[in-house]
């Protein structure tokens, strides 16, 4: 009975610290894809539990009204949140110098970038942009910032915006291939007057 006792409260310290984790994650991330949407809006972590029968495959998804409008909370993956969750610590790994080069990195570290450009491009959506084509060429060109808060100083964080669009990116087609005015002085470009994209 003792036992047991003794069981139920590991079971319930363990239930209580991951609560709290992934709580801290949603509201750190929560407050960098509100910066990006300009608006006050929620990160959703699966969280260890619910992450056990997590099998989606988009990263991250947010839902339209049929209205048109987006709801006000993205859904992002395990694996997103779990390198998102990480990436402090991956970017100081000596492999993460990799992101200033043009050919694709370790996959730990392309998937440390990924899970940026996810939040990055969730939080179009959470903006009000439909369109994957348009969110996709928005987040790329918001990955710098997005980086910065998540650990990245300013070099760094362009730097693995440039890699993502020049070796990432061209291996995407269909929805989410870049529409013709995503270059420098194109229709999508956010900063016309600067020269240089993303
Ligand atoms: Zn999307």
């Amino acid at each position: 009975m003792r036992t047991l006792l003794v069981l139920a409260l590991v079971v319930a310290a363990l239930v209580y610290w991951e609560a709290r984790r992934e709580l801290g994650l949603d509201h750190r991330l929560s407050a960098i894809a509100s910066e990006v949407a300009g608006r006050p809006v929620n990160v959703d972590c699966p969280g260890f539990f619910r992450g056990l029968v997590d099998i989606s495959g988009n990263g991250g998804s947010v839902m339209f009204g049929p209205d048109g409008k987006p709801s006000n909370t993205t859904r992002l993956e395990t694996s997103v949140c779990g390198d998102l969750a990480g990436y402090g610590k991956a970017r100081k790994r000596s492999d993460f110098a990799c992101v200033y080069g043009s050919v694709s990195c370790s996959a730990r570290v392309e998937r440390t970038i990924y899970a940026a450009l996810i939040l990055s491009h969730e939080s179009q959506h959470l903006r009000g942009v439909r369109s994957e084509a348009v969110a996709e060429c928005y987040a790329i060109q918001m990955l710098p910032l997005v980086a910065q808060r998540l650990g990245s100083p300013p070099e760094e964080a362009k730097a693995i915006a440039t890699h993502f669009l020049t070796v990432d990116q061209p291996l995407v087609s269909g929805d989410y291939a870049l529409p013709p005015g995503c270059v420098n002085g194109g229709s999508l470009d956010l900063d016309p007057s600067n020269q240089s994209f993303p």
